[in-house]
């Protein structure tokens, strides 16, 4: 094998996890092209899937032992598919279809695949997605600034990229900044040091639209929640778009100053809920699409109902399915995917509303009853949105589903609940244990009963 390869494979081993690296890093050959290397996988699909998830980690652990030759990423069969050596890994992704940006950002890089089009809209975020659009529509006139929030892995980063895709793609002139809050640090440190400051205030001052990912990252930064402050103010008052995201709501975030904590909450805030059952089958049909590959819908089921609540866990479930079914020549079967996923606890689909009002008034010692009542006492609020929120995120049930067997209540209860419960699990860790350990229990069923290993996905 070629020594710079092999030396290469324990620390891309740490870096990607275990998983990851027996699925994707390990069968890749490695052999000297010319000055360079050449890495052979032995699919098209392979090569998608390494080039635009792997193939910077790749380098960069090679560049970290001081490997400085040309890699490049070929299908194994003769059929070379060359990378250039210093193309962007999210740009070397070649789906046929994957949009091109035509512009680029000012600030920051984009992912040209997150576009609104590759984005499935549904209960769960169709408000925060309208939202975007207006700001695509005009950006500075409304929702300014908009603040979105929702736990990881729910598509917040593809959202906003989307966006400001989509404003570079229009004709009219918008200038887009779009960025990791971290990189905003690193950026302003690297302007303290280097004494540029001026020029780093100008860079942002001359955006129309400044994007930044991830602001739950500023907590107890004091000097960059300074910073950024003032450059807030300067777009903001020159009627300049600013869109934030984060995992938490701007109150829940500790250590944020009381002065930008108003600010982020003087415009719309709006929140990404996880996907409902009939969105996670979407976006399963979406990313098969993408990545042009016939998905039977039993098996679609078979994997909706057996991954993470987050959209990225139902990816990466669908993408570990389509390597192994890849890899052994084998057609994406629902037996398959059982089987890919076995050991994967099932946390959606197989759990009734019923199962999780039967374990929560069990657990706060209010009857069944009670908990679907429309009774107010206090004694009852919680359990009830509580027990709404696990029919929602565990037994995956509808809004509407979940309101009928509440005793029949306007599904906006059930969302309002939803939301209230996650902003409380945000903001208190004993909040986070207690929910964490109610959707453990409600998993293993009422009487320790383990759910059954192979599929027995429903629709919805
Ligand atoms: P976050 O920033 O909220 O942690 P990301 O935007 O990184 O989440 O999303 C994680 C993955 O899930 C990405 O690959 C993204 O494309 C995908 N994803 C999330 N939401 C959707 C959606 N509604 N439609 C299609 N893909 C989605
Ligand atoms: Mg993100």
């Amino acid at each position: 094998m070629v020594a710079e390869w092999s030396q290469a494979l324990p620390r891309l081993r740490e870096r990607v996890g275990d998983r990851n690296f027996t699925a994707w890093i390990e069968p890749i050959s490695c052999v000297r092209d010319g000055d360079g290397l050449r890495l052979e996988v032995a699919s098209r699909f392979m090569f998608d899937w390494v080039s635009g998830n792997f193939l910077g980690d790749i380098r960069r652990v090679l560049r970290e032992q001081g490997c400085e030759l040309p890699i490049t990423l070929a299908v194994g069969d003769g059929r070379q598919v060359a990378v250039a050596p210093q193309v962007a890994t999210t740009v070397a992704t070649t789906t046929p279809s994957a949009p091109r940006t035509t512009r680029r950002p000012q600030i920051g890089h984009l992912v040209p695949e997150y576009t609104f089009d590759s984005f499935v809209v549904g209960e769960s975020n169709a408000r925060t997605f309208r939202a975007v659009q207006a700001i695509a529509e005009q950006p500075g006139r409304r929702f300014n600034p908009l603040f979105v929030w929702g736990g990881v892995g729910l598509g917040k980063t593809h959202l906003v990229h989307a966006l400001a895709n989509e404003l570079l793609r229009r004709p009219r002139r918008c200038r887009v900044g779009c960025i990791a809050a971290e990189t905003f640090m690193n950026a302003m440190i690297g302007s303290l040091k280097q004494d540029h400051m001026a020029a780093f205030r100008d860079r942002f001052r001359a955006l129309d639209v400044l994007i930044l990912d991830d602001v739950q990252f500023l907590a107890g930064k004091e000097r960059t929640q300074e910073e950024f402050f003032h450059t807030f103010n300067a777009l903001y008052e020159a009627n300049k778009q600013v869109v934030l995201t984060s995992d938490k709501p701007p109150h829940a975030i500790p250590q944020l100053e009381q002065r930008l904590r108003s600010r982020f909450e003087g415009g719309l805030i709006a929140d990404i809920l996880p996907p409902t059952a009939e969105m996670r089958l979407a976006i399963l049909r979406k990313k098969a699409l993408l990545h042009d590959l016939a998905l039977p819908e039993e098996t679609a089921l078979v994997i909706a109902a057996r991954s993470g609540v987050s959209v990225r866990e139902l990816e990466g479930a669908l993408n570990r399915v389509m390597a192994i079914a890849d890899l052994e020549g084998q057609p994406l079967t629902p037996v398959l995917a059982a089987e890919v996923l076995g050991h994967v606890p099932a946390t959606v689909g197989v759990i009734s509303v019923e199962d999780i009002q039967a374990m929560v008034s069990q657990h706060f010692g209010v009857s069944v009853g009670e908990l679907t009542s429309h009774s107010r006492e206090r004694r009852l609020v919680m359990p009830r949105q509580i027990a709404m929120y696990l029919s929602r995120t565990v037994a995956d049930a509808s809004y509407p589903a979940i309101a009928e067997k509440f005793g029949g209540r306007d599904h906006t209860t059930v969302i309002h609940a939803v939301r209230t419960v996650e902003e409380k699990r945000q903001q208190d860790q004993a909040a986070d244990d207690l929910l964490k350990t109610l959707g453990q229990s409600a998993r293993k069923g009422p009487h320790g009963r383990k759910l059954p290993p192979s599929s027995s996905a429903k629709a919805s």
